[in-house]
């Protein structure tokens, strides 16, 4: 199994190199020569572990011992066997719970596996890694979960100020691990990625600093989250393939959800939730990609963001594979912030996506119905759910990415309820935290890193 990148100008590596190494030097994200289908003899009753070692062993071409892994990282779950859990809402309607990992959100469930995959390669290659990660919210939380206390890994957290909510902030600042740093800067998010992206654009400080990135364009997030649609989709498949209905930012999540479907799942439409901020949603129904100037603040803010960077991957699938003309679209986007998607992959997307958009009126309605129906949804579910009603089918699922509990103010203000720390993290507000202030300076970042990082050489 070889990896290319989506705009053909970098050479084709394996799959450890494409989940170190992030985005590709041209530009492009890395995505595989071909998606091996899967057996789905058993998906529906193994117990998760062995499917995400099926999914990552097919990926890999067994570049990891993916059985022992995949052990490793879902053995301490909520749920041991089945990890993300189904609860049905109505008839043929269900909601895939991905939040109860130790950070509370979706992104658990990916970066629980790339805590030890990160760790056995870097024993393995004798290297300690300097991660970055910019986060809005929930990437950093899981992050700092996943890579806490690991021997060879120093992970810094670039958030921004008061524009977290109190939860997300201490899930990224009082792990009490000497190695994780967090470091808030009095800007927002855009800044943030800003400062990331400056600092792998310094060569010789990412080289000199072992710099790694896990945000979502990650290929093993994809491949971690490729799991629970296969899971879910086969549980669930008797009476026909099985609609998904997913929140959205950054398309990782949609993305995976389409290489489960390549890979064999039985899986009818994926509908794209959105909010305000709908890029994706208006490039399917209208077929023309264009960024807004500037992303809208909403009550589901893990969804505030302009570009969805795997969007990337999903064009050179609809384009049947033509890197080159990938690279020409986004070239034109990188200059006039739009694209039109050619019509033949229009129709591909007409044939397995929808989509939706719900602003913040519309998502705390969304909030007091289903409560009413008697299931309390963060505000990035309720979107989700807002669209089970309109997919046809027998059987629908929205994806819950959030914990209620992580979005205590919107949950309050909307359904006058303040919904509970679950136990494993119910001391979150006890312990101490520690976040360093820099300002939004480049070079102050690099200093800091410098000076704290053990992968320095
Ligand atoms: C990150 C996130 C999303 C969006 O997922 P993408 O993979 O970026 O599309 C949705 N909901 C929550 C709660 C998240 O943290």
């Amino acid at each position: 199994m070889r990896y290319a990148s989506t705009r053909g100008g970098a050479p084709s590596i394996d799959f450890l190199d494409a989940v170190l190494a992030g985005l590709a030097p041209d530009g492009g994200l890395y995505v595989p020569d071909a998606y091996p289908v899967l057996d789905r003899e058993g998906l529906a009753v193994e117990p998760y572990a062995n499917v995400a070692a099926s999914a990552l062993g097919a990926l890999s071409k067994n570049a990891v011992d993916s059985r022992s892994l995949a052990e490793e990282a879902y053995r301490r779950a909520a749920w041991p066997a089945s990890v993300t859990p189904l609860t049905q809402v109505g008839p043929g309607q269900f909601v895939l719970e991905l939040f109860h990992g130790p950070s509370l959100a979706f992104k658990d469930v990916a970066m629980q596996l790339i805590g030890p995959l990160y760790e056995r390669v870097l024993a393995e290659r004798n290297e300690r890694l300097t991660v970055v990660c910019a986060t809005s919210g929930d990437t950093g939380g899981a992050a700092v979960e996943a890579l806490k206390n690991r021997e060879r890994v120093d992970l810094f957290v670039l958030l921004p100020k008061g524009r977290v909510s109190d939860v997300q902030r201490r899930f990224m600042t009082a792990s009490g691990a000497a190695n994780v740093h967090a470091i808030e800067f009095d800007d927002d998010f855009d800044a943030c990625q800003a400062i990331l992206k400056s600092l792998f654009a310094d060569r010789d400080f990412t080289a000199r600093a072992h710099l790694s990135a896990v945000n979502s364009v990650n290929w093993a997030r994809i491949v971690a989250q490729s799991v629970y649609f296969h899971v879910a989709a086969n549980i669930l498949a008797a009476s026909g393939p099985v609609n998904f209905s997913i929140p959205t930012g950054n398309f990782g999540d949609a993305f995976s959800a389409y290489v489960a479907k390549r890979m064999g799942a039985p899986i009818a439409k994926l509908l794209i939730a959105t909010n305000a901020n709908d890029i994706v949603a208006r490039a399917i129904t209208t077929g023309r990609y264009e960024r807004a100037p500037k992303s809208h603040a909403t009550l589901s803010p893990a969804m505030d963001i302009q570009v969805a960077s795997n969007f990337e991957r999903l064009m050179y699938e609809a384009l049947g594979g033509d890197a080159e003309h990938v690279r020409r679209l986004y070239e034109q986007f990188a200059q006039s912030g739009a694209f039109d998607v050619p019509k033949p992959a229009q129709d591909f997307l007409h044939t397995h996506f929808e989509a939706l958009s719900l602003d913040d009126a519309g998502t705390q309605a969304e909030m007091r119905a289903w409560r009413e129906a008697g299931y309390l949804a963060c505000p990035h579910s309720a979107i989700a759910m807002s669209g089970l009603a309109r997919l046809k089918g027998e059987m629908s699922v929205a994806l819950a990415t959030a914990h209620p509990a992580k979005f205590p103010e919107t949950v309050q203000q909307t359904l006058g309820v303040r919904p509970e720390l679950p136990a494993h993290c119910a001391d979150l507000f006890t312990r101490k935290e520690k976040i360093a202030s820099l300002p939004a300076d480049v070079e102050a970042v690099k200093t800091f890193i410098r000076e704290r990082t053990r992968a320095w050489n």
